[in-house]
């Protein structure tokens, strides 16, 4: 940060007895401690942090879609001259956020609930529309207080206050705008998308369905998105800007482009990988789809990988640890695969274990020490439970145990621990939206939440053809079933 405060320092004192600068949208002069340069500058620092702390999805062909979507709207923005960042942050949540200078994110989580490229450049639209007007700066501005403004950049402060700024500036964006605010974000989210092309009712659809899910507590919400009371005012605002301005594009098409959307967002998950999850007195793993007993007392640490579990005692007298191995290979290939990684050369004993059938156990030498392993076959996967002793304990009788009741989850328990995808699906005959649920899904809340994911009312009659969004979870070849017939 400590470049930032020179560039400021520079700037601000240049322009000493006037801290003001044009408004991009409104054009007037106001207020400004900070020049274009800064802002890029401040949003570039915070860029790396939002990036280290959130995480991105990985996944390059959503990326590259959202980039696209983005640099349309921006182009058409109030500040096309900027260079415009679009990522997607790998989050739960149904959010979206901008930082200073053109860095824009979306949610993984609110990629789910939309339904075409119209709401998304839609949502851009309004982030966008905070960069146009500089929100987050003038909510800087505001927290900091002018009279500490003007003493930093007299006594140029240290880097370190710098840092606090940035943390508070993004909770700040993190926590939504002011009410003015909002509706001039929301008021430029309608125009950029008429500019570009875009149907702006798209918006305003899917503003009613933030409403649903304020009032039916569905996905989870933050932001822009967490002031309920805001949102039936922000509807009625778009609808009224919208239709001050749409008679000017009356001759043009206004694209939605569902289909490529939900193409694009086909597999993504609800939720991020949860890895290993207590419930009751076992640990269970949604994506092996295997279960583990708990013992008390035991401390559970995360191993290499984060399927992988070490598990020991407080003495650290043994440690056990727990490794699902890639399923359809064959055995033989998979015990080798775990050798390598685990750097195991000396192998004493290969055998059945207990002369269970489906069990194998080596042994190996491991720096003066027995390393005992059993393979446990449970197809499709694997699961590698290791057992070494520093000092005599009651470590073996863990081990024994957890070999004997290890257990693949049935496909009730994977709905409960696997993350949820989406999966799009074709209607094949006329039903209501609700009719074709019920067969899929006993959970009224499962039934609700993916209603108001679609943007349609339970009771909406599906015609052929339609494309909707389903949740399964990876191994749910249950449901496929039923949808495949
Ligand atoms: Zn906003």
């Amino acid at each position: 940060m400590q470049r930032i405060v020179k560039i400021a320092i520079v700037t601000c004192m240049a322009f000493f007895l006037c801290f003001c600068a044009e408004n991009p949208v409104t054009k007037t002069r106001e207020l400004m401690f900070f020049s274009e340069k800064d802002e890029v500058a401040l949003g570039k620092g915070l860029d790396n942090d939002v990036r280290k702390e959130y995480g991105v999805y990985d996944d390059i062909g959503v990326t590259n879609y959202v980039q696209k979507v983005g640099k349309k709207v921006a182009r058409v923005s109030h500040r096309s001259n900027l260079d415009f960042h679009f990522s997607v942050v790998d989050m739960d949540e149904v959010n979206a956020f901008a930082l200073p200078g053109g860095y824009i994110y979306v949610t993984r989580g609110l990629l789910c609930y939309l339904n075409n490229e119209a709401q998304l450049a839609g949502v851009i639209g309004h982030e966008i529309g905070h960069v146009s007007y500089r929100h987050s700066m003038k909510a800087l501005q505001a927290n900091i207080g002018t009279n500490i403004l003007l003493n930093i950049i007299a006594m140029g402060t240290g880097s370190q206050f710098w840092a606090q700024v940035s943390d508070m500036m993004l909770g700040a964006i993190m926590a939504g705008y002011s009410r003015t605010y909002e509706n001039q974000a929301d008021e430029l989210a309608v125009d950029y998308m008429l500019k570009a092309h875009y149907d702006p009712y798209q918006m305003r659809d899917f503003l009613y369905s933030l409403k649903r899910m304020e009032e039916g507590s569905v996905g989870f919400l933050l932001g822009i998105f967490a002031s309920h009371p805001l949102t039936e005012e922000r509807i009625k605002n778009v609808q009224n800007v919208i239709k001050q301005n749409i008679n000017d594009y009356r001759d043009k098409a206004l694209k939605i482009d569902e289909e490529n959307f939900l193409h694009i967002i086909d597999g993504m998950p609800l939720e991020k990988e949860k890895g290993w999850i207590k419930d009751k007195n076992e640990l269970k793993n949604g994506k092996v789809g295997m279960a583990v007993p708990l013992r008390r007392g035991l401390i559970i640490e995360k191993g290499e990988n984060p399927d992988e579990l070490i598990l020991f005692d407080r003495y650290q007298n043994y440690v056990i640890g727990v490794t699902p191995l890639k399923g359809r290979v064959a055995q033989q290939e998979a015990i080798e695969e775990f050798e390598k990684k685990k750097s195991l050369q000396k192998k004493i004993y290969f055998g059945l274990y207990e002369d269970a059938q489906n069990t194998t156990l080596c042994i190996y030498r491991l720096n003066g020490s027995d390393l005992k392993v059993v393979f446990i076959n449970m197809f499709p996967h694997l699961l590698a439970v290791s057992f070494i002793e520093k000092a005599s304990s009651r470590g073996e009788l863990v081990w024994k145990e957890i070999i004997k009741k290890a257990r693949k989850l049935d496909a009730e328990e994977m709905v409960k621990v696997a993350p949820g995808r989406i999966k799009v699906y074709e209607v094949e005959k006329k039903q209501t939206l609700k009719e074709l649920l019920k067969s899929l899904y006993k959970d009224e809340k499962t039934i609700k939440k993916i209603s108001v994911m679609n943007g349609l009312q339970e009771d909406y009659v599906l015609e052929p053809g339609k494309q909707i969004k389903l949740i399964i979870t990876e191994e749910d070849s249950h449901l496929l079933n039923k949808l495949e017939h």
